[in-house]
């Protein structure tokens, strides 16, 4: 098998320069059997052409030549090649050109007659530091070439990724790059010094601010529940974003870093929030259903039971309700109804529980509130009601049945008091306040 090194002294190329044509072809052969790429020239100027041509790694070069001799083409090479690997073959004569040619920086001087080992071993030398250069270049394409595919892949990715000590980022991939408009890794550190400082100190998102003495941010995700495994970042438009946050160990020669792959939830949230609206919200009216109310409402009997509190219900009916619908259509009903549940929300504090209990009917709970007080509001927001006014279907009026939350109650026993308070307002000619 052929070696790297083996391969490479092949395709070193030599330059020879030599006026004596025996001499030239003599060592021209010698020099064949060493490498692969041989070019010979008989002065300095048919040299310096086939430097300028071929660009060989080594030149072997007389010194005293016809036309242009040794040193006047080495200028000139120089002039190309400012690190060209030279050596000089020198005769005993040549000594008025020995001290020019010292001045030249070259790789050394042969005496002629060169033996021919010696001159093997003194390419072998000089191939021998090309060739780790070569290989070095290779290697560092090579690594550059396979960053450049790394790169590439990860692009591609849509998470954000990040390689790190949790303190500089080694590497990211361009959806992480984007967010933060920094065009390379550089920059991003310089933006941010610290890289822990992207994540936000919100509650329910992981940030640097939960760390235990001693502990990185590997750790705080480990020991924290998979559910609970995210965090949020600003992007360049201003928006908080959540993700999902995966951190992987890597240890590459002794060397511990993180790969931190984000996962963009910010969407899953909105959905999740939608999910939750339906779940809990009228759909028709956008106050709270019925669902919400009970739960809501549990928390506050459990309030009353265990401090005493003042807290009172009240079941509002639309009167004649029927009517509208029949007269003016369910559309300009479903109107009325919006147009009451607005007259009541813009008229109760936001500590108050509005819901929709069912058709025209809807339920508030007044935290804070006695019965008396109750009473009032109630009859104010009936007034409210009256004053309302829609614009095709006119005046609007309805009943209300208060009562006050007592220590002994059930969610049931409350409501059967204000069905029981609202049926007397009815009975009493309707657009009128009952309580029991
Ligand atoms: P009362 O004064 O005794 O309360 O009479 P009412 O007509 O208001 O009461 P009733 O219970 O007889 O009629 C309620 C009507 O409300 C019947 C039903 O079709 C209508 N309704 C229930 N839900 C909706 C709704 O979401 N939209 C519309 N437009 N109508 C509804
Ligand atoms: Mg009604
Ligand atoms: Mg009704």
């Amino acid at each position: 098998m052929k070696t790297i090194s083996n391969e490479l002294l092949e395709d070193i190329s030599i330059l020879y320069v030599e006026d004596e044509q025996s001499i030239r072809e003599g060592y021209g052969r010698a020099l064949r059997r060493i490498a692969n790429h041989i070019y010979t020239a008989e002065n300095g100027k048919e040299g310096l052409e086939l430097y300028t041509k071929y660009k060989p790694d080594i030149v072997i070069s007389d010194i005293k030549m016809p036309i242009m001799n040794g040193i006047e083409m080495l200028k000139a090479i120089k002039e190309i090649d400012e690190d060209c690997q030279v050596v000089f073959t020198t005769a005993h004569n040549d000594s008025s050109y020995l001290l020019e040619a010292l001045e030249l920086e070259v790789n050394g001087y042969l005496q002629k007659p060169v033996s021919k080992d010696l001159l093997k071993s003194k390419i072998q030398k000089i191939s021998d530091t090309i060739i780790k250069e070569k290989v070095t270049l290779i290697q560092q394409k090579e690594i550059e070439t396979q960053k450049a595919i790394l790169q590439n892949v990860l692009d591609h990715e849509q998470n954000l990724l990040i390689v790190t000590d949790f303190q500089d980022a080694f590497f990211a991939n361009k959806a992480f790059l984007e967010l933060f408009d920094s065009k390379d890794i550089d920059e991003f550190n310089h933006k941010c010094p610290n890289l822990l400082d992207v994540f936000l100190p919100l509650p329910n998102y992981l940030h640097q601010g939960l760390l235990k003495e001693d502990e990185n941010f590997f750790d705080l995700i480990q020991r924290s529940e998979d559910t609970k495994r995210t965090v949020t970042l600003i992007s360049i438009d201003g928006e908080p974003k959540a993700y999902k946050i995966n951190v992987s160990r890597i240890t590459h020669q002794d060397m511990e870093s993180y790969l931190i792959s984000l996962t963009d939830i910010t969407k899953m949230n909105i959905q999740k929030i939608g999910t939750e609206k339906k779940a809990f919200y009228d759909g028709l009216t956008g106050i709270y259903n019925r669902n919400k109310f009970d739960e809501l409402f549990e928390n506050e009997l459990n309030r009353v039971k265990r401090y005493a509190n003042n807290a009172s219900v009240m079941l509002l009916d639309i009167d004649h309700f029927k009517k509208f619908n029949d007269t003016f259509g369910h559309l300009i009903g479903d109107e009325v109804l919006v147009l009451l549940a607005e007259t009541i929300h813009g008229n109760i504090r936001n500590t108050d529980i509005f819901a929709r209990w069912g058709g025209e009917e809807f339920v508030l709970l007044l935290t804070e509130t006695p019965l008396d007080i109750a009473c009032k509001i109630a009859n104010n927001l009936r007034q409210n009601i009256e004053d309302a006014h829609h614009k095709t279907a006119g005046k609007i009026t309805a009943s209300f049945g208060v009562t006050q939350i007592t220590s002994n109650d059930t969610m049931q026993s409350v409501l059967n008091r204000c069905d029981k308070a609202l049926y007397q307002a009815k009975g009493a000619g309707r657009n009128t306040v009952k309580y029991v």
